[in-house]
């Protein structure tokens, strides 16, 4: 759900306690009055959930890996860059890609609810939504990095970005070594979601 930040009659605490208990009560309201069709609903869960999961950000970071002029359009304009490749709608109206280098590691939270780029990723993992998450990721970015099994070395920086309903953020990740000569659908396969999240590290080849 889009959600504005800047509401403050919506903090986060009076989020309900059980959101998944409301959700199936909407629901079940909205077909019984007939505003809804279950059918569709199904269909856009199972295009974000499978269809599109994360493959689309994974494209978007390997091209950024192997095309330096992708790679710089991508960090002058995300939502430009990736509407170019056909990855836009709902969700994703606002991206921005944030890269991970020696010297710095990008992690993305959103601290108030579960913005998240749906056009690039797909549907949040249970985890990303989840109260802990939410407020360890800005608290202690690295004893949650090291519970994903990210351990960075202390001279790297730790940069954490909060999602809103304005802005997604897309984390690429570091190219892994030995890639050299990897064509975009190979490089493509080692771009894992949480990667993209910056919980995670690309993987080896
Ligand atoms: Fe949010």
């Amino acid at each position: 759900m889009p959600h504005d930040h800047s509401d403050p009659e919506h903090p986060h605490s009076l989020l309900p306690s059980d959101p998944a208990l409301r959700v199936k009560a909407l629901e079940t309201l909205l077909v019984s009055k007939g505003l809804v069709d279950p059918a569709a609903l199904d269909a856009i869960i199972d295009t974000y959930e499978n269809r599109i999961g994360p493959r689309n950000g994974a494209h978007v970071v390997a091209k950024a890996w192997s095309d330096p002029e992708f790679r710089a359009a991508l960090l002058k304009d995300a939502t430009a860059a990736v509407s170019a490749l056909g990855y836009y709608g709902r969700q994703g109206e606002h991206m921005v890609a944030v890269e991970n280098t020696p010297d710095v590691h990008n992690m993305v939270v959103c601290t108030l609810c579960s913005c998240y780029p749906w056009p690039l990723l797909g549907i949040p993992p249970g985890w990303y939504k989840s109260d802990a998450y939410r407020a360890r990721a800005v608290r202690e970015p690295r004893r949650v990095l090291a519970e994903f099994g990210v351990t960075l070395d202390p001279d790297i920086a730790v940069r954490v970005w909060d999602s809103t309903a304005e802005v997604r953020y897309l984390v690429i990740p570091r190219r892994p070594e030995d890639t050299e000569g990897m064509d975009e659908a190979a490089l493509a396969a080692l771009v894992t979601r949480d990667s993209m999240i910056g919980c995670g590290l690309a993987s080896a080849p």
